[in-house]
């Protein structure tokens, strides 16, 4: 039903929002598998956190599992784009499973980090949040990584202050609590080695920055992710950490007419592996709800491109 009290209200896009090279190239690979070999195509994890994009490639045959037991000796299995540990890879590679991996190129980069900095001996910390399946691979690259989730952990890390430490990050965290505890490490660790540039993806980034420059100039942010979406849960912060009001939603569905109440503009934006279909759903319920101006915001263009691993064809702009 219509709300009198939104009506007028005007919607600003955040950009860039929405899919990052990592995941578009990720939903590809399945796509491909799909076309190419047929049904059934098993993708350990949820190949990119979000509901819809699970669900459809759900019903083109993709089987979802969280164990390699659960796949048939000699099937096809994706890796997730948020990468697997060493003991998964040989795990597949025993059960002789033709792999296609989805993992981001830029979670490979810090996977290659960790196993440099284990060649040279260096303590190991990676910055991230417990449980998370990218947090699980990177740490599984080598032995004795010590995970670290907030400044006050910086303390507890068994090393002395003299030892050399090396750190990785999660690629999807806020930027701003990833300097905190940076600026932990390095008060604690005067030979920190530091990446030469920070793990945190341009995509992060660059979604994080959109909703900064936005937050301030609506009154409620509406962040379209999933809820085990890592980076949309940081957009959703980031907006609240600026005063606003901001609420996640998995589809349209999820949209609730008192968030609107009492505003006049309205922010939109998308995790990384959202959708934009989701986000003009979204846009169509608020229109409903009395939304009458949308207009996008300027912000960075975005011109990644990954290309897809050997055997699934190259991409149309792809040299191959
Ligand atoms: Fe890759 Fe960043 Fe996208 Fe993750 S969010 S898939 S690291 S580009």
């Amino acid at each position: 039903t219509p709300d009198a009290s939104a009506s007028g209200l005007d919607v600003l896009l955040a950009s860039p929002r929405g899919f990052c090279a990592g995941v578009d190239r990720a939903i590809d690979i399945v796509e491909r598998a799909l076309q190419l070999f047929g049904a059934p195509i098993y993708v350990r994890h949820e190949i990119v956190h979000n509901t819809t994009v699970v669900q459809s490639l759900r019903a083109k045959g993709a089987v979802f599992v969280d164990a390699l037991e659960d796949v048939p000796a000699g099937a096809i299995l994706v890796f997730s784009a948020h990468g697997v540990s060493q003991a998964v890879r040989q795990e597949a590679e025993a059960r002789g499973l033709k792999v296609f991996d989805a993992t981001c190129p830029l979670v490979t980069k810090v996977h290659v980090e960790v196993a440099r900095m284990h060649r040279e001996n260096l303590h190991l910390v990676m910055i991230g949040h417990a449980g998370h399946p990218e947090v699980e691979g990177t740490m599984g690259q080598a032995e004795g990584v010590h995970l670290v989730q907030a400044p006050e952990d910086v303390s507890l890390l068994p090393f002395p202050a003299t030892d050399e430490v090396a750190y990785v990050t999660q690629t999807t965290l806020s930027v701003d609590d990833a300097a905190a505890i940076v600026a932990a490490l390095r008060a604690r660790y005067p030979h920190l080695r530091e990446p030469k540039k920070q793990d945190i993806c341009y995509a992060t980034q660059n979604r994080q920055d959109a909703v900064k420059f936005m937050a301030p100039q609506v009154d409620v942010v509406i962040v379209v992710g999933s809820p085990s979406s890592s980076n949309s849960n940081r957009l959703r912060e980031v907006a609240a950490r600026l005063g606003r009001p901001a609420h996640m939603v998995d589809t349209a569905a999820d949209l609730r007419a008192e968030w609107l109440q009492g505003a006049q503009r309205v922010g939109v934006t998308a995790g990384a592996s959202a959708p934009e279909s989701l986000v003009q759903q979204v846009i169509a319920r608020l229109r409903e709800l009395g939304a009458r101006n949308v207009r996008e915001l300027e912000g960075v263009i975005e011109q990644v491109q990954f290309p897809l691993p050997k055997g699934l064809g190259a991409r149309a702009d792809q040299t191959p």
